[in-house]
């Protein structure tokens, strides 16, 4: 088995360091569970013996009591420990999902977009559900047991050398047994954890598409795979399942032979006056005590090994370093920004052809640009380079005339504003998902901001105005309201430049008006780049660039590009925008 040892005391140090009266504290009341346990057995002897010599019943009933005194205190104890213990697992694991989260969070697009949620909610709470057990169990738990298994041990060597030797000699083989049979049923149960996570990532991908599959009549496909999958899953739990119950039964049989030897022994000890009825008792009350501890070990090496897999797994999470990184902290001036790309290229994955090639221009402070392009040709990713979603492989971008890698992102991006082509609601009220949960912002600030966008009926239409729930996924909103809103949280955040990626779908004509009257309204005193995707839309641009496989195919006045019958823009107005840019 090979564990990170290092790795893992680290971790298990860093978070429970927190709270480490509370895990010492779980750790004292382990140790003092054990000692009852182990003090237990030894006044049944006493019982028995003086109850078989006919002691008196005053004595017996002083025994019985302090018999069941000690019980329940460690059932009390236990129950508590438990408790404690879960608080301990919970509070460490929390923080470290809260860490990773957040770790994440800050990693460049980059490593967003090569991961699906279905793989991040695994890493960052499937791996860390592994680990809770961890956290509050582990390190005293095997250690406890191989505590209370020695102490039984000991105590048996105690009674007798020969019951000693032989429940020694019992202990050690069944654990060597229970170990070995262990690695029969793993292997199922990793494929029936396989079997798993590919139905649930089946039906994940599913029900996200339920319409396009009911529309394009893939229901009975979808159906028969769905049923293959399950059948699939079955073969696999039934072989887990048989494996499990064999090492159940091997481990019955094997206690079985435990306790025969134990009775063995005892009777022949017995027989030659060597022990009491009572000592008998006790060698088969601490062999009973044995077993606990022997299967505890057993499950606990199971959980150290996925435990080991989580560890690593997490660590190889918090070694990923964000591409994009803070830079010194260069301010970014407030009002409009010019923005300039200065022989700007970015590829997105490292050997692939670059998307933007030694992309130069200068857009004035104040003026708005509207960039169009072929689909494919860029205007998104040159978007995101403003944004600095991913850094330039090659050259830079300044806005106000710092370059972004000085600037600071927090800087940067309340600077900056985007409205993308596929906005992103939350499900939570209107008001969060205008102010991105940021309750400081006055109730009368956000709706004066709707009723310039023309969202004041449409607000005042919703049943709890701006408490009423959006659901997540903007259903219920068409994609015209879903870009109102990004507008509305565009003036609230006030940046100094606004980028505007136009959604490429049709819009109704009401919306597409109160859309006009958004962008009209954001662009006042603002710096602006709008990827077009409408004649309308374009007409509101002071200049125009049009990008061509990530080059600069033109760039200049509009009015000017307009009027010129050679240029590319012209000949675009000709025939038509949607024509080209398809
Ligand atoms: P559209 O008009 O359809 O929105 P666009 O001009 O915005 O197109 P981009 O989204 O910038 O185009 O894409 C430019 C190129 O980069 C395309 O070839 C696209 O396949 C590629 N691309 C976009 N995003 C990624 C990504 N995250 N990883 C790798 N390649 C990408
Ligand atoms: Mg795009």
């Amino acid at each position: 088995m090979n564990i990170p040892l290092r790795q893992y005391i680290n971790l298990l140090l860093g978070y429970l360091r927190p709270q480490w009266a509370r895990a010492l504290l779980l750790a004292l009341m382990l140790l003092l569970s054990i000692a009852l346990q182990l003090v237990n057995p030894q006044f049944l002897r006493r019982f028995i013996d003086t109850a078989v010599a006919g002691g008196t019943v005053d004595t017996l009933l002083g025994i019985a009591a302090l018999y069941m005194a000690f019980a329940l205190g460690n059932q009390l104890l236990s129950a508590y420990s438990r408790y404690v213990g879960e608080n301990v697992g919970w509070t460490a694991t929390n923080l470290l999902r809260a860490d990773l989260a957040e770790h994440c969070l800050r990693l460049d697009m980059g490593f967003q977009k090569t991961r699906t949620p279905g793989e991040m909610i695994e890493r960052i709470d499937g791996d860390v559900n592994a680990l809770s057990n961890f956290f509050s169990q582990f390190v005293v738990g095997v250690l406890g047991n191989l505590i209370l298994l020695v102490g039984a041990l000991v105590l048996l060597w105690r009674v007798n050398w020969m019951v000693g030797l032989g429940l020694t000699l019992f202990a050690v083989g069944a654990l060597a047994i229970m170990l070995r049979i262990r690695e029969i049923a793993s292997p199922h149960w990793a494929a029936v954890r396989q079997a798993n996570a590919e139905f649930y990532g089946f039906l994940s991908e599913r029900l996200a598409g339920t319409e396009d599959i009911r529309s394009s009549g893939g229901v009975a496909y979808v159906m028969r795979r769905f049923h293959e999958i399950t059948r699939g899953w079955l073969v696999f739990q039934r072989k887990a399942g048989m494996a499990w119950s064999a090492l159940w039964m091997t481990n019955v049989f094997v206690f079985a032979l435990g306790t025969g030897l134990a009775f063995a022994l005892s009777a022949h000890l017995y027989g030659r006056g060597e022990i009491t009825i009572g000592t008998a008792y006790l060698i088969f009350n601490y062999t009973e005590l044995i077993r606990r501890p022997l299967e505890q070990i057993r499950t606990q090496m199971q959980d150290l090994q996925k435990a080991a897999a989580s560890i690593s797994r997490v660590r190889g999470l918090f070694d990923i370093r964000s591409r994009v990184k803070d830079g010194p902290g260069d301010h970014i001036p407030r009002g409009a920004l010019d923005v300039t790309f200065d022989s700007a290229s970015f590829t997105y994955e490292e050997d692939d052809e670059p998307v933007l090639h030694d992309l130069s221009f200068h857009l004035e402070a104040g003026r708005t640009l509207g960039l169009l392009g072929r689909t494919g040709s860029g205007k998104t990713t040159l978007a995101r380079l403003l944004f600095r979603l991913y850094d330039p492989t090659e050259g830079d971008v300044r806005l106000g005339g710092v370059s972004l890698r000085a600037a600071t992102l927090a800087d940067l991006r309340s600077r900056v504003g985007m409205v993308t082509q596929e906005v992103q609601l939350f499900h939570a009220t209107v008001r969060d998902n205008l102010t991105f949960f940021d309750s400081t912002v006055p109730d009368e600030r956000i709706l004066e901001v709707l009723e310039d966008l023309g969202l004041g009926p449409w607000c005042r239409s919703l049943s709890a105005g701006l408490n009423t729930e959006i659901a997540s996924g903007a259903s219920g909103l068409s994609a015209g309201e879903a870009q109102l809103l990004a507008f509305a949280r565009l003036f609230l955040a006030d940046p100094g430049l606004v980028v505007l990626d136009e959604a490429s779908s049709r819009l109704d004509p009401a919306t597409e008006r109160l859309l006009e009257r958004a962008v009209d309204k954001v662009l006042e005193g603002r710096t602006g780049i709008i990827i077009a995707h409408r004649l309308a839309t374009v007409h509101r641009a002071d200049e125009i660039l049009i990008l061509d496989n990530g080059r600069v195919l033109e760039h200049g006045d509009r009015k000017r590009l307009a009027a010129d019958p050679k240029s590319h823009f012209c000949h675009l107005l000709e025939v038509g925008l949607e024509e080209l840019l398809a």
